[in-house]
This record gives structure tokens, C-alpha cells and sequence, in this order.
């Protein structure tokens, strides 16, 4: 049994009325740890700890070469602990162990862009008429509520866990009441490295009583939400009222656009990769691919035909190809959708049920589906699903491709496939999305900025505007010729 406890200001704490809630490994349905069920106490805690570390400077006092300094420890600790991370994420999680294994390692590197970015010059001086001696500075916002889900559970707390501490921020950390196994392990690493106490405090439970206390009080200067589009907006609407900074990544339904005169193969390739990665649990998945209708059924057959060979199974099992669903809740919510599809009209092309043969009954487990003869307004084409549900579209030209790829509330991410650059390029800029690829599907970058347009969500991560993101600025003009303006007479 994993052993879970909360960190605030520097002591590993159950929740105050001592109330747990069980972890279940997706895999088999078994429960490996009974998580603290935090309270709005004990976000409170949290809270004052943070806000007390900050005000005394132990963090943002510090040179920002010292900072660095801690976070190449974490960096490394990673990397000690990787296999321990991955095992664990996977149990957790779900996901096979390849995957995880990416994780970690990305976690480790973006630990490692932040400790050098933030070692680098900033600000700015700006020209003004003397005797006046003008700049910006980039101060910490100062304490810094961040909420994330289950689908990466260590490496979205650490793509903003990361840049938060690389800025001087004192953090209040709120890991997915349904996988909290890594990020509890992540703040063992913490006070490994010796984190001063009350710089980074860990509180578990449910999202509407401690995620709902960090968004709300007046102490937190700045929300980081990983999300849901609903949660997301209901956090924007609680935040409002003590004005705090909100930064939101939210869901998405990104569309992968094929053009007849793509590499065939690679393409089809890369579209299964873009929804069945992470069981299709992926915020960027390319959920709905829209495919040229010269090369529309000659793409479908393919595609099913490669989809049906995935290997589903538990993450831990080297063969796995794809992994359960996070939880029981979750699995419902997919095989909700996949009737829904059959009610609208759509067709299953293949896939559609819960996998129950070879012992995996007792997990969340689903298979690879896809659904054609879709319409646009279709529910199945319109809202995220969030699992290994894919809609295969037809579109007739260029101009219909980009109609398609638009016509939804999301702007996350998106697709192109095709040989020709320019036409490629010309459809990449008419997307509304914020995240995107050319004759490519997936791979991110910690130097890259990460995040959405329209309803998914306000704001990047990564980069240096994910650095950017946990700083204020400040204009600092210094009069050097010190005596009184003379404004009034006497
Ligand atoms: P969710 O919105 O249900 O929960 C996310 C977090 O918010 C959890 O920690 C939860 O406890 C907390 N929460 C729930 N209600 C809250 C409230 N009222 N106040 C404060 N916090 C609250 O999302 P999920 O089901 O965990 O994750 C799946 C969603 O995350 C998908 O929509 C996915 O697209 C999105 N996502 C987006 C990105 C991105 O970068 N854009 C990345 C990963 C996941």
C-alpha cells in the first residue's frame, strides 16, 4: 500500500478530521492507497504557510542561481528516482509503462529549461526624457494556488510546479483526488533537496472543497488550472472576486487534417498515435480526423485495420500498447459517448465496448474505436471525450477543411498532413488553435508554449512564457535629479 500524506509548511499531515478516500489502480480495479481527504482547513494551512514564506523571503529572496541551484537537485532526484516514478505513475495512473517512462524524463528536463531560463538576463529599460532612468522588472506573483488532473499526473504538476518555483513563487499544490501517488513522491524529492518550509505544500481532496478554498481566498494571488473547459470556467467565476491572476488549460476536440497528398502511411500513422496515445486521455488528442475524400475510404480501412491490432492491456506489462481508463467514473463517461454516437446516426467502424477477455475485467479497459458517417453538429464530433473515441470526417477542399477543423468551442491544438508545404502552412495558420503540427501529431517541447485558444483555456505553459505566466511586472522610473517639481505655488 502506498503510503499518502499531505505536505504543509514543511510536515507530512493526514487531513484534520483524519477522513480518507481509496486510489484505485486502473489496471485491476485494486486499491493501492487511501489518500488524506483534505478539508478547507487544511487548504487554509497550506495557504498561511505559503503566504508566511513568502513574506519572509526564504524563497524569493534568493538568488535566482540559488533557486537554480534547488531545481537541478529535483532535476536529478528525478532521474534517481525514475524507475520508482514510472512504476508508480503506471499503477496510478494506468498508463503502460513506456509512457510513463516519458514522463519522468520530461519532467526531469523541464525542471532543468527552468533552472537555466531563469538564471538569464530579464526586464527591460525603456527611453524617457532626463532626468528620469526608466525600467521593468519581473517579481514573483507571490503565492500561487495550482489544481491539475489525473490523465499526466507528475508531469502537468510539474509543468507548472516548475516555472511557479523558478519565479520565486511560494506554491499551494492540489494534485487529482483520483491520482495523487507521483506528486505525493514528487514532494518527498522536495524536502529531500531541502526546500525551505512552507515554499511548496501539498494538499489532497476533492476538487469543490480544497480546490474550491485555493481559487476563492484572499491569501492566493494566483490560480493555475489544468482542466476541464466547465471546471475551468467555474474557477475564472470564483477567482473573480479577490482578482487573482487565473491561468487556464482546458480540454479540447483537435482536429487532424489529411490531404490526399500526405505520405500515406506516415499519416495514418501519426493519427493513430494522436487519438490512442494515453488511451486517447490527452488533452491535444486529434479526436477528430478530417480526411480528404479522394483518399477518404482507402484511409478509413486502413486506419481500422491498424486500430484493431493495438494491444490493449495493463500498463505494467511490456507488450501493452494501450492502457485502461483512470477509473470506473471515467469508463462510464466513454461508453456513455460511444451510445450516444450510435444514437446520432453514427456508424462504428470498429471498437465500441469494454474489453473483458484475458483477465481484464476487473480493469477500465476499452477498445480502440472509431466512429464514421459523422455530421458536424453530431455530440460526438462537438465535446471532448477523452478517451480512445475517434470521428473520421470527409471534407472537399481546402476551404472545407479549415470550416471543419474551426467548427467547434475548442482551440487547442491541430494537424496537417500533406506534401505540400505551402498549402501545409496556409491551413495551419487559419486554425484557432495554439498548438500545432505539419506532417506530425503529439510531441511537445519544453522550450515551446503550451496552451489554447477560444474555450481551452487563457494563458501558455512552457517556454518563457511559462515563465512569464507566474511573474508580475513592474515599472521602476528613478528621478536622478532629486529636489521638489514646484507643481504648487506654496
Ligand atoms: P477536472 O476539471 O475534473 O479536474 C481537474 C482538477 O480540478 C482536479 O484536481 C479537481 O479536483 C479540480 N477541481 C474540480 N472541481 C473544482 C472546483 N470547483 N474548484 C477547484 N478545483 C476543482 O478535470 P479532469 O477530469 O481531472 O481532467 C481532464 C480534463 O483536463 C480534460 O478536459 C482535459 O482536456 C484537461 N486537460 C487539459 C490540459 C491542457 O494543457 N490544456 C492538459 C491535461 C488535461
Amino acid at each position: 500500500m502506498v503510503n499518502l500524506k499531505m505536505f504543509i509548511d514543511g510536515e507530512w499531515k493526514d487531513a484534520e478530521n483524519q477522513e480518507t478516500r481509496p486510489v484505485f489502480n486502473p489496471a485491476s480495479g485494486e486499491v493501492i492507497s487511501y489518500a488524506p481527504e483534505g478539508t478547507r482547513a487544511d487548504a487554509r494551512a497550506a495557504i498561511y504557510a505559503a503566504r508566511r514564506a513568502f513574506e519572509e523571503g526564504v524563497w524569493s529572496g534568493i538568488s535566482a542561481q540559488e533557486r537554480s541551484s534547488y531545481l537541478l537537485k529535483i532535476a536529478d532526484k528525478i532521474d534517481e528516482y525514475a524507475d520508482e516514478l514510472t512504476h508508480l505513475e503506471t499503477m496510478d495512473n494506468g498508463k503502460p509503462l513506456r509512457e510513463a517512462g516519458f514522463d519522468v524524463g520530461d519532467a526531469a528536463a523541464c525542471f532543468r529549461y527552468y533552472a537555466g531560463l531563469i538564471t538569464k538576463p530579464d526586464g527591460q529599460t525603456y527611453h524617457v526624457a532626463d532626468p528620469i532612468q526608466a525600467m521593468v522588472v519581473r517579481e514573483p506573483v507571490g503565492v500561487c494556488g495550482l489544481i491539475v488532473p489525473w490523465n499526466y499526473p507528475l508531469l502537468m504538476s510539474v509543468w507548472k510546479i516548475a516555472p511557479a518555483l523558478a519565479a520565486g513563487n511560494t506554491i499551494v499544490f492540489k494534485p487529482s483526488e483520483v491520482t495523487p501517488v507521483t506528486p505525493k513522491k514528487l514532494f518527498e524529492i522536495f524536502e529531500e533537496v531541502g526546500l525551505p518550509k512552507g515554499v511548496a505544500n501539498l494538499v489532497m481532496g476533492a476538487g469543490a472543497v480544497v480546490g474550491n478554498e485555493i481559487a476563492s481566498h484572499t491569501e492566493v494571488d494566483m490560480i493555475s488550472f489544468t482542466g476541464g473547459t466547465k471546471t475551468g470556467k467555474h474557477i475564472m467565476k470564483t477567482a473573480a472576486d479577490t482578482m487573482k491572476k487565473v491561468s487556464l488549460e482546458l480540454g479540447g476536440k483537435s482536429p487532424n487534417i489529411i490531404f490526399a497528398d500526405a505520405d500515406f502511411e506516415t499519416a495514418v500513422d501519426y493519427a493513430l498515435f494522436g487519438i490512442y496515445a494515453g488511451s486517447g486521455q490527452v488533452c491535444s488528442a486529434g479526436s477528430r480526423i478530417l480526411v480528404e475524400e479522394s483518399i477518404y475510404d482507402q484511409f478509413v480501412q486502413r486506419f481500422v485495420e491498424r486500430a484493431k491490432q493495438i494491444q490493449v492491456g495493463p500498463g505494467d506489462d511490456p507488450a501493452t500498447e494501450m492502457g485502461p481508463l483512470v477509473s470506473q467514473e471515467h469508463l462510464e463517461k466513454i461508453l456513455s459517448y460511444i451510445e450516444i454516437g450510435k444514437e446520432e446516426g453514427a456508424i462504428v467502424a470498429c471498437g465500441g465496448k469494454r474489453v473483458v477477455a484475458n483477465g481484464l475485467e476487473k480493469g477500465y479497459f476499452i477498445e480502440p474505436t472509431v466512429f464514421v458517417d459523422v455530421t458536424q453538429e453530431m455530440r460526438i464530433v462537438q465535446e471532448e471525450i477523452f478517451g480512445p473515441v475517434v470521428v473520421i470526417q470527409k471534407f472537399k477542399d481546402e476551404a472545407e477543411a479549415i470550416k471543419l477543423a474551426n467548427g467547434t468551442v475548442y482551440g487547442l491544438a491541430g494537424g496537417v498532413f500533406s506534401n505540400n508545404g505551402a498549402k501545409a502552412l496556409r491551413v495551419i495558420k487559419k486554425l484557432r488553435a495554439g498548438i500545432t503540427w505539419v506532417n506530425s501529431y503529439h510531441p511537445t517541447y519544453n522550450e515551446a508554449p503550451w496552451g489554447g485558444y477560444k474555450q481551452s483555456g487563457i494563458g501558455r505553459s512552457l517556454g518563457t512564457f511559462g515563465l512569464e505566466e507566474f511573474q508580475e511586472i513592474k515599472q521602476i522610473n528613478i528621478n536622478l535629479q532629486v529636489e521638489p517639481i514646484g507643481w504648487f505655488s506654496n
